[in-house]
């Protein structure tokens, strides 16, 4: 069974949802499809407070959320569908959803990107045991315990800092002896009295695959080069994020770390596939920006359909 839209918009985190509230005003009629992270980076993460509007500071989850629900409205319809493939040699593009086939008059790339993992030997055995690259969805598990975070950026900051509220004690490891965190931030961990800073040193492994838990850590001193154990119960990881651009590889250009490559802002190669947010952004990768970009793809692919008909 196939369907044939106006627009498909690839993603639901702030450049999709911005995008879906554009299109829908103009009467578009845009399908989101939504994949196995809904809502995008905000949904995982806790206070925004450098989106405009809100003074006081807004949940992520809470921002997401409403936007949704200002984007269907205006009639923008949301999917929860795996792209298991796309084809853009002609229009209408083809987009796999499944077993389902939706062609689409024009797209928007909004997928995002995910978090990063350091490719330790036994890290991805112990996801959801311990390991995990989500403070507000795992912190609370750890309650009274010991735990790592790994980076050096706004990331790891935030995710030491939301962190204290349940640990004990918050060891903040980072490669390197300069912080890629902005200022602001980074003072607020150093005060904060409950997290301390290992700078200079790298994870090689992470314990304990048999036991099914986080017990320590494999550590090395850069400098020095030495070696050494280090209980912890946690392994939090804030080391940024991978682009989801890897479905459109071959049809679409990309860079070296696989952002997509636009030009004009909001234009890919392929006339009428338009990208917006981080998967495009390399960057600024703020919410903000997501959202003003997920606008003007939205824009475009009004003046689109318009000259080339929908
Ligand atoms: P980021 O700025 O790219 O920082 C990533 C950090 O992880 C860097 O310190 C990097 O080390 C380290 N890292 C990367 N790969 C690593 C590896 N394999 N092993 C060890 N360390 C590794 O990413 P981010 O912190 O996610 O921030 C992304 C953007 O979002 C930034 O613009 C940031 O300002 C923004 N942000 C803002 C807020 C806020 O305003 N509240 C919160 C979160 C994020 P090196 O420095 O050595 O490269």
């Amino acid at each position: 069974m196939s369907e044939l839209r106006n627009v498909v918009i690839i993603g639901s985190g702030c450049s999709g949802h911005t995008a879906a509230l554009y299109t829908a005003r103009a009467n578009l009629k845009p399908l989101v499809v939504e994949g196995h992270e809904p809502g995008g980076q905000l949904a995982l993460t806790t206070m925004v407070e450098n989106f405009p509007g809100f003074p006081e500071g807004i949940m992520g989850p809470l921002l997401v959320e409403n936007m949704r629900k200002q984007a269907e409205r205006f009639g923008a319809e949301y999917r929860t569908a795996h792209l298991s493939s796309v084809d853009l040699s002609q229009r209408p593009f083809a987009l796999h959803l499944g077993k389902h086939q939706v062609h689409a008059q024009s797209l928007i790339i909004a997928s995002g990107a995910s978090a990063r993992w350091l490719g330790l030997p036994n890290e991805q055995k112990l996801i959801g045991h311990g390991v995990s690259s989500c403070a507000t969805c795992d912190g609370f598990f750890f309650s009274g315990k010991e735990i790592v975070v790994v980076g050096g950026g706004d990331s790891a900051m935030e995710e030491a800092l939301f962190l204290t509220r349940f640990a004990t004690k918050v060891t903040l490891i980072h490669r390197r002896e300069q912080f890629r965190a902005s200022k602001i931030m980074l003072e607020r961990a150093q005060r904060h009295e409950k997290i301390q800073f290992l700078p200079n040193t790298v994870v090689e492994d992470v314990y304990d695959v048999g036991k099914q838990e986080v017990t320590g850590l494999k550590l090395r001193n850069v400098k020095t080069g030495e070696q050494r154990d280090f209980p912890t119960s946690a392994l939090f990881l804030g080391i940024g994020h991978d682009p989801n651009a890897k479905m459109f590889a071959g049809q679409l250009d990309t860079d070296g770390d696989g952002y997509l490559k636009i030009h004009n802002y909001v234009l890919t190669r392929v006339h009428g596939v338009f990208a917006c947010g981080d998967v495009q952004d390399r960057r600024y990768r703020q919410a903000i920006t997501a959202a003003g970009t997920g606008c003007m793809a939205a824009i475009e692919v009004e003046k689109f359909l318009e000259e080339h008909g929908s």
